[in-house]
This record gives C-alpha cells, sequence and structure tokens, in this order.
C-alpha cells in the first residue's frame, strides 16, 4: 500500500474544517450531528482524507449512539489502532492505514458476532453506493 503523506496546509486546503478537524486533529464531532449515523443503503463507506474503502454497508448496525458504528473494518489491512489515553480514558483509536486520518475509536461492546464497535466519525468518510454491498450477501 502506498501510503499518502501530506502536509498539514495541502489538508487543510483539501478537507473542510469538520474533516480537517477530525481526520488531521483527531477531532469528535457532536454526536447525531453527521450525516452518516442514521444512513443504511447498501454500498461502501471509503475515507474522506484518501478514498480507501473502509467500511462497508453490511457491517454497519444501529448503535444509538450517534456516530456510524460497524462491526468489523473491510479488512484489518486498511485500518491501524492505536492506544488512546486522552480525556482520562482509555480507548483504542482508529485511523486509516493509508493517509493516517483520525477515524473514531473501536470498543469491545458489540452487539454481533465480531463483539467489536467501530464508533466512526461521519466526517472522516464518504458514502459510495454499491448495491454489491447490500445486506443480504454475507
Ligand atoms: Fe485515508
Amino acid at each position: 500500500m502506498d501510503k499518502v503523506n501530506k502536509s498539514e496546509k495541502e489538508w487543510k486546503e483539501e478537507l473542510d474544517d469538520m474533516q480537517y478537524h477530525v481526520l488531521r486533529k483527531k477531532g469528535t464531532e457532536r454526536a447525531f450531528t453527521g450525516k452518516y449515523w442514521d444512513h443504511f443503503e447498501d454500498g461502501i463507506y471509503i475515507c474522506a482524507g484518501c478514498g480507501e474503502p473502509l467500511f462497508e454497508s453490511r457491517a454497519k448496525f444501529e448503535a444509538h449512539c450517534g456516530w456510524p458504528s460497524f462491526d468489523k473494518a473491510k479488512s484489518t489491512d486498511v485500518v491501524e489502532e492505536e492506544k488512546d489515553f486522552s480525556f482520562g480514558m482509555i480507548r483504542t483509536e482508529v485511523h486509516c492505514k493509508k493517509c493516517g486520518g483520525h477515524l473514531g475509536h473501536v470498543f469491545n461492546d458489540g452487539p454481533t458476532s465480531t463483539r467489536l464497535r467501530y464508533c466512526i466519525n461521519s466526517a472522516s468518510i464518504e458514502f459510495v453506493q454499491n448495491k454489491d454491498y447490500k445486506q443480504e450477501e454475507e
């Protein structure tokens, strides 16, 4: 995989303010304010920073938390995890392996067989419609 390396200036020019805040500054959008927490179409969610396909719609579930939530990444090769000790908590931060963009956090309390809950900011992903990713196909 060719990693994407851009200067802060380049990212700032390419991304909108919320995307930059989340992807490059590890910010978090307010719950229920993003465009995908209540979005359930068939397709794939790609990185808003570099376009890498990150999450499939069939991995998405309603977590009632105000952020788009997935029970697994498209592949273990596309995301990387890092311990996050900010705000007095111990969490596992998730970022795009290709561009390093912050996506959200992953927790071990998911409701499906993977037990994982990727809690992702809408600002860090873009949805691409594709019927090939419909829920029935497992
Ligand atoms: Fe990326």
